[in-house]
């Protein structure tokens, strides 16, 4: 918000989603608008706006994996030129996901653990084939006329 361009920009968006929601395709559905209803002047909505408006960022990538010069964790999230340390987060993502960042971190955390175990887990795929074989096997075994 230092730069009053920022600002200007925001009030301007503020106006237009007024203005959709004013719709009468929109406006039907508002109950009350409990925080902006007596916003009138651009200075009232750059106060609600220095006030109320918030981000939603997802930072990532602040301790990033890699090799490169930048990077501050390996492959394996130690953390280059430490002992015994790993990071574990959003933080060590190499670059902004393009999705949500939750369920990610939950693999990396889920992933983390097998490195530190040593733990090789079997592709997903391959264990899914694994499991198809079995099945079939199970299947088949139950289809054997049994001795009486
Ligand atoms: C408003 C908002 C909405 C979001 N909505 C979604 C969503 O809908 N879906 C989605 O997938 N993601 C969402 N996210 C993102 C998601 O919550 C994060 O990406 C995810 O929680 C990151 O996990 P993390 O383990 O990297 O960090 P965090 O969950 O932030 O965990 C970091 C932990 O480290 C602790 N910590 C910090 N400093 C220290 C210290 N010095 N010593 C000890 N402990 C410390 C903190 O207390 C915290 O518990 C949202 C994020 C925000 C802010």
């Amino acid at each position: 918000m230092k730069d009053p361009r920022d600002l200007d920009e925001l009030v301007e968006g503020f106006k237009l989603t007024r203005k959709i929601m004013h719709a009468p395709a929109l406006a039907k559905w508002i109950l009350k608008d409990k925080f902006t209803e007596h916003v009138r002047t651009d200075d009232e909505i750059r106060e609600v706006l220095r006030n109320r408006v918030d981000t939603v960022y997802h930072p990532t990538g602040t301790c990033k994996m890699g090799t490169d010069s930048m990077a501050v964790v390996d492959p394996q999230l130690r953390v280059h030129g430490l002992e015994g340390l790993r990071i574990v987060d959003a933080s060590a993502m190499p670059s902004l996901i393009g999705g949500n960042t939750n369920g990610p971190v939950m693999m990396m955390a889920e992933k983390a653990v097998d490195l530190i175990r040593g733990v090789s887990r079997v592709p997903a795929l391959e264990q899914a084939e694994h499991n198809a074989r079995a099945r079939q096997e199970h299947l088949t075994q139950a289809l054997v006329p049994q001795p009486v």
